[in-house]
């Protein structure tokens, strides 16, 4: 049984994680999306409880898709989990740079851990967490961008943080 882990902090979830969660969960027998807690990033909007629920939602159907959490390092929980790959979605060349030397660290830590990059589908290429808050603290229309089960949700949350 071969076994994918997808990291990210995903909040929100977007329609590009979701791209690359069904890609995987074809191409793995299990794929474990991973709520990393410890990624520096500025700002959340939602808890990583809230993040993993709207996950589990939107993953609903998806069968061999499993949602959790973790607070430490990737290649640990890899470990762990008895995974055998960690899937990565690259959108351009500037993903490149750090998703290359975040790979590299990982095979450090767990020499039996692999990294498959999926390229970002077309229409997911400019796609990101931050594009879609920054979208929605203007009142644009972010329907488009993530996944119908969570769209309230994010529109509600901007409109009372902003
Ligand atoms: P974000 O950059 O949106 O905050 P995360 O840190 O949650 O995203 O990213 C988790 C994983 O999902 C990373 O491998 C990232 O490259 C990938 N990813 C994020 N957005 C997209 C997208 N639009 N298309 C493909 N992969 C993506």
């Amino acid at each position: 049984m071969r076994t994918a882990i997808c990291p990210g902090s995903f909040d929100p979830v977007t329609n590009g994680h979701m791209d690359i969660i069904r890609r995987s969960a074809a191409l793995f027998d299990r794929v474990l999306v991973a709520v990393m807690e410890n990624y520096h990033k500025p700002t959340r909007l939602f808890s990583a409880e809230e993040r993993m629920e709207m996950l589990r939602r939107c993953a609903a159907g998806l069968p061999n898709v499993e949602v959790l959490s973790s607070g430490g390092l990737l290649a640990d929980l890899a470990y762990e989990k008895g995974a055998d790959a960690v899937v990565k979605g690259l959108r351009a060349v500037s993903d490149f740079e750090i998703e290359f030397q975040q790979a590299l660290i990982n095979r450090q830590l767990n020499p039996k851990l692999e990294t498959v990059f999926l390229t970002a589908g077309s229409e997911s290429m400019f796609l990101s967490s931050s594009v879609v808050k920054q979208v929605a603290q203007f009142g644009g229309d972010i329907r488009r961008f993530v996944p119908e089960e969570i769209l309230d949700e994010v529109v509600a949350r901007i409109a009372e943080t902003t």
